[in-house]
C-alpha cells in the first residue's frame, strides 16, 4: 500500500471509493468461466473486456483493494507518441492502439473513464536533444514558441509539441471499469493452483477454492503461487511522485520532464527511478530533490509546497517490456506482467489481446512480440 498517500483517492466520489473495496472478503462465484487474479489496471481492464465480449461469467479477485499496487501510484499519463524516440515499433504501435482504446472506453463506459486530453511538450536543452527521426505528430518549437507556451522557464529552450495525448486518474478509471463488473472480490489473495493435465483445475485463495474455466494472472510482477510453474526474470523499480499545492501558473498539459498540470492548478511532478531502493517508505530527500528540480526549471513556482507525496514500484522484466502470453504448458491460463512505466497506457490493448486470445483460442497478431519465450524456457524440467 505504498501509494496510499497519492492524490488520486482524494479526487474520487464516495461511490468511486466504494468500488475500490467492493466485495470485501466474499467470493461471489466459485465456478466462473474466467477468473482474473489481480485488481490493478491490467486485471480490471481484462475482466471488463472479457465481460463485455460475452465470454461467460467473470470473477476478479484482488489481494488488497483495487489499485493497491503500482496502479494506485502511477502518474496516469497516456502519451504513446514520445515512445517513438525510445522504443521499438511494435511497442509504439501497441501504445497508440491502446490510447485509441482508452478513447473508446471513455465513450462506452457509463460516465466515461475520466480521460483528459492533453498536449505533451518535451523540452530539449539543445536542438540535438531529440533524435532527428520525426513522426508526423510532432511540431517543433523554437525557444520563442516554448517561452510563449510555457511561461516562467528558467532559460530559453527548444522543444517538441505533440497534441492529442491524454491522462487519467488511474483510480477513477479503475472504479469506473469495475462498476460494470458483476463479480469482484477484494481482500482475497490467490495462494496456490492445482493443475490437472494441461489445465488449472482449481485456484486456492485466502477465502476458499475457485474452479475456473480459464484464469488470467495480472499480478503486476509474474505470479508466485504454489503449483504454478512460472519463472520469469522480473524486478521492481521504485518511483516517487508529488502533487503541489494549486498554483496560478498555467502549463499546457504535460511539460516533460518538468510537470503535468492537474485540473485544480496543482503540478504533478516525478516520478523518479530509485533503482536499488526496496523500502516502501517515501524518502524526504527524494521529495526535496524533485522540488529542487521543479524550482530550477520554473523559478516562478519557487516555494510552492508538496501537498501530496508518495512512492510505488514499477514491475519490470529485464528488457522493460511487458509479457502478454498464455502460461507456458497450460491450455487455460494466461498472464500479463512487467508493464513497468506504461501499464496504465497499455491496459486496454493488453485486455483486448487477452480477451481475443481466450475467446478465439488463438493468439492475435499483436501478441507475438510479448511472449514470455523471449526469456527462454525457464520452467523446471
Ligand atoms: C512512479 C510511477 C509512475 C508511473 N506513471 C505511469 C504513467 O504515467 N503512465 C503509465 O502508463 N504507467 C505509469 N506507471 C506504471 C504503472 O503504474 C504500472 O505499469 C501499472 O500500474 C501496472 O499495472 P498492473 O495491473 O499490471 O499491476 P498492479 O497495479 O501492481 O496490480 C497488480 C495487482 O495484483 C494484486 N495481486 C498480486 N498478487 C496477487 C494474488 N496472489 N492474489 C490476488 N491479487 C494479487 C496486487 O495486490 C495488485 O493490486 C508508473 C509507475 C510508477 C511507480
Amino acid at each position: 500500500m505504498v501509494a496510499d498517500t497519492a492524490i488520486w483517492r482524494d479526487q474520487l466520489t464516495p461511490a468511486e471509493v466504494a468500488q475500490l473495496g467492493r466485495g470485501a472478503g466474499v467470493i461471489p462465484l466459485s465456478k466462473p468461466d474466467i477468473l482474473v487474479v489481480g485488481g490493478g489496471i491490467a486485471g480490471v481492464a481484462t475482466a471488463a473486456a472479457c465481460h463485455e465480449a460475452g465470454l461467460g461469467s467473470v470473477l476478479l479477485i484482488e489481494a488488497g483493494r483495487l489499485g493497491a499496487g503500482a496502479t494506485g501510484g502511477a502518474a496516469g499519463l497516456l502519451t504513446p507518441e514520445p515512445h517513438e524516440w525510445s522504443d521499438p515499433q511494435p511497442f509504439v504501435d501497441l501504445a497508440r492502439a491502446s490510447l485509441d482504446r482508452w478513447s473508446l472506453l471513455d465513450q462506452s463506459v457509463p460516465g466515461g473513464v475520466g480521460l483528459v486530453e492533453l498536449d505533451w511538450i518535451g523540452l530539449a536543452p539543445d536542438p540535438g536533444g531529440f533524435a532527428p527521426h520525426l513522426q508526423p505528430s510532432v511540431e517543433w518549437l523554437d525557444p520563442a514558441d516554448v517561452a510563449s507556451l510555457v511561461p516562467g522557464l528558467a532559460r530559453p529552450m527548444a522543444g517538441a509539441l505533440i497534441r492529442h495525448q491524454a491522462r487519467v486518474n488511474p483510480l477513477r478509471s479503475l472504479a469506473r471499469l469495475a462498476a460494470g463488473l458483476p463479480a469482484v472480490a477484494t481482500g482475497i489473495a490467490a495462494v496456490s493452483v492445482t493443475v490437472r493435465g494441461e489445465r488449472i483445475a482449481s485456484v486456492s485463495t485466502t477465502s476458499g477454492a475457485i474452479q475456473p474455466g480459464a484464469v488470467v494472472f495480472a499480478t503486476g510482477l509474474p505470479p508466485l503461487l504454489d503449483g504454478l510453474a512460472i519463472d520469469l526474470p522480473a524486478s521492481q523499480v521504485k518511483g516517487h511522485l508529488l502533487a503541489t499545492e494549486p498554483t496560478a501558473l498555467r502549463l499546457p498539459g504535460t511539460v516533460a520532464p518538468v510537470a503535468t498540470q492537474l485540473e485544480d492548478g496543482r503540478l504533478l511532478v516525478g516520478g523518479t527511478f530509485d533503482t536499488g531502493d526496496e523500502t516502501p517508505q517515501v524518502r524526504p530527500e527524494v521529495i526535496d530533490s524533485i522540488l529542487a528540480g521543479l524550482y530550477a526549471a520554473l523559478p516562478a513556482v519557487r516555494g510552492l509546497k508538496a501537498a501530496y507525496q508518495w512512492c510505488c514500484f514499477r514491475p519490470r522484466h529485464p528488457d522493460g517490456r511487458p509479457v502478454i502470453d498464455r502460461v507456458p504448458g497450460l491450455a487455460n491460463a494466461w498472464l500479463t506482467s512487467g508493464h513497468y512505466r506504461t501499464g496504465i497506457l497499455m491496459a486496454p490493448i493488453t485486455a483486448q489481446v487477452l480477451c481475443h486470445w481466450i475467446g478465439a483460442g488463438q493468439p492475435p497478431a499483436e501478441a507475438d512480440a510479448w511472449s514470455s519465450a523471449r526469456f527462454g524456457d525457464r520452467r523446471p524440467a
